[in-house]
């Protein structure tokens, strides 16, 4: 692996001007892996003013053409996938199984996906009763940034970056600094796929001043963004005024219904997955349990033996299923929440702590926690309110659907949501009155990229995904074409 970050500016790699570097390193062991550019505003100018130089010949680009690159780029993300899943666990601390399985594979599937989409898309028509013809014409905004955060650090990174460039954008792109690698080895295969100069542009730095910059910069036209709520709303509030479109996604503490009738078998070892895949830091975690009072007791008690069952380990271990979480900073706030929860009256039935012995010499420094299962808490107590993005998740019984309903609704998020049962109606039902932007029904993290994704409430604005990733990326415009007279009066 490298170990100097570059940032990627019209197909060159350069230093930031300013010469000042961030650190980055392996949560699993405490090293330094690389040096990463510490990038600020007059870097970011130099990235969006290649992509201004680039928009006239990457928007006119037929399709076909723009979908063969990103195609290729999809194909060599795939080539590379042992050495980007290596690069992703070292950045990250995550298991190694679950970056080759997951995370790498989908960052190929999002090129792949708007590759087709863009060869397949359409435009709407309206017939105006025979007088006029409406058509809409959909054309790339220009140049669009695009800031994403470190828990699925390609995979985020790519979702954004695959549908703008389809449609025809330029885009001046931000990872996380906490996970830069992989951005920084995409930008090595976007040059070996053959995307000109300019079309893409990976610039690497803190959230403020970097990111800060991009939203700021006055030739980008749209961000979109992934990342925790508070940063959305600062994010929100300087791009408003300057009248931008903005796609926020953020944070989530998403509910898990479980009625007396679901398939426990498949409940339970869904709903420890939906827990603690990724070291429970996934935004669609579904990090607060709810079941129906006949099924609590048993349900809690399959559920603990289960996660007590989960591996913490070295992520290099194939057998590991729970790795380091992303820092020592972000462990002692999950330490915080467990610490919270014991006030607040919740009883610790599993986790709660760091491993008592480290996992092995390699990762005596690393960043690990338990995987931490709460009862006893209010569902509107802090601990059940407030995202915590980590491996503790709180089980909480309900009476009714009534009451299942009000319990999933009570927190300030409403990014996704899982319902288990076998009553067809019921499912239904409840997934209508559930205020998130997803809802699961007997499955969990079942993605169809064809699909709308995002939140409402404090989980986001907008939506990404399909045809509304299609739809962001492009400004419409209708053209109203007159091809007769009018029967009577005037249209207004
Ligand atoms: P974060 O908000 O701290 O950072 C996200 C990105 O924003 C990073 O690249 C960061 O450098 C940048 N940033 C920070 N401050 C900025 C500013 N003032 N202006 C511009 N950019 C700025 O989030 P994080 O800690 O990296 O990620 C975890 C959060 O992301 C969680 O809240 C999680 O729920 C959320 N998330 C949401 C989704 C979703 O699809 N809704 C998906 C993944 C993660």
């Amino acid at each position: 692996m490298p170990d100097s970050i570059l940032n990627f500016l019209d197909n060159d790699f350069r230093e930031p001007r300013s010469r000042a570097w961030l650190d980055d390193t392996n949560p699993a062991t405490g090293e330094s892996i690389a040096r990463l550019p510490d990038s600020g505003a007059e870097d970011v100018d130099d990235a969006v003013r290649a992509a201004h130089a680039a928009f006239p010949g990457w928007s006119s680009t037929p399709a076909e053409q723009r979908s063969k690159i990103l195609l290729r780029l999809a194909d060599l993300i795939e080539q590379n996938l042992d050495a980007l899943a290596l690069a992703e666990c070292h950045d990250t601390g995550k298991p190694l199984s679950l970056c080759t399985r997951v995370d790498i594979p989908r960052a190929a599937s999002n090129f792949r996906f708007f590759a087709h989409a863009i060869t397949t898309t359409r435009s709407e028509f309206h017939d105006t009763d025979g007088v006029a013809i409406n058509y809409t014409l959909r054309r790339p905004l220009g140049v669009v940034g695009a800031i994403s955060p470190w828990n699925l650090p390609l995979y985020l990174f790519t979702w954004k970056i695959a549908p703008a460039l389809a449609t025809g954008n330029c885009v001046v792109a931000k990872p996380s600094e906490v996970t830069p690698m992989t951005a920084f080895l995409l930008a090595k295969l976007c040059v070996e796929a053959g995307l000109p100069r300019g079309a893409l542009n990976i610039l690497h730095g803190r959230g403020a001043t970097c990111g800060g910059a991009i939203v700021e910069h006055p030739l980008i036209k749209a961000i979109t963004f992934t990342g925790g709520t508070t940063t959305g709303e600062t994010i929100a509030r300087s791009a408003a005024p300057r009248f931008k479109k903005l796609s926020l996604e953020l944070g989530g503490k998403n509910p898990n219904l479980v009625f007396a009738d679901a398939d426990m078998d498949d409940a339970i070892e869904t709903s420890v997955r939906a827990a603690f895949t990724n070291q429970g830091q996934i935004c669609l975690c579904g990090s607060r349990v709810f079941v129906e009072r006949p099924a609590y007791d048993a349900f809690v008690e399959r559920f603990v033996e289960r996660a007590s069952r989960l591996k913490v380990g070295d992520p290099l271990d194939p057998g590991t299923d729970i790795g380091s979480l992303v820092s020592r900073e972000h462990r002692e706030k999950v330490a915080r929440y467990v610490d919270l929860a014991r006030e607040e009256g919740g009883e610790i039935l599993l986790g709660g702590r760091p491993p008592a012995q480290p996992v092995n010499d390699r990762c005596a420094r690393g960043a690990f926690y338990e995987p931490t299962v709460i009862t006893g808490l209010s569902p509107r107590c802090r601990v059940q309110q407030e995202e915590i993005f980590g491996p503790v998740v709180t089980i909480t019984p309900f009476d009714d659907e009534a009451q299942a309903i009000e319990f999933a609704n009570c927190t300030p998020y409403g990014l996704a949501s899982t319902v288990w049962t076998r009553d067809l109606s019921r499912a239904h039902r409840v997934a209508a009155r559930i205020e998130a932007g997803i809802v699961w029904v007997n499955c969990w993290m079942l993605r169809d990229l064809r699909t709308p994704f995002g939140g409402v409430k404090h989980s986001g604005v907008g939506r990404e995904g399909g045809d509304e990733a299609l739809r962001f990326f492009t400004e419409p415009k209708n053209v109203c074409v007159k091809i007769g007279h009018e029967a009577q009066g005037t249209r207004q």
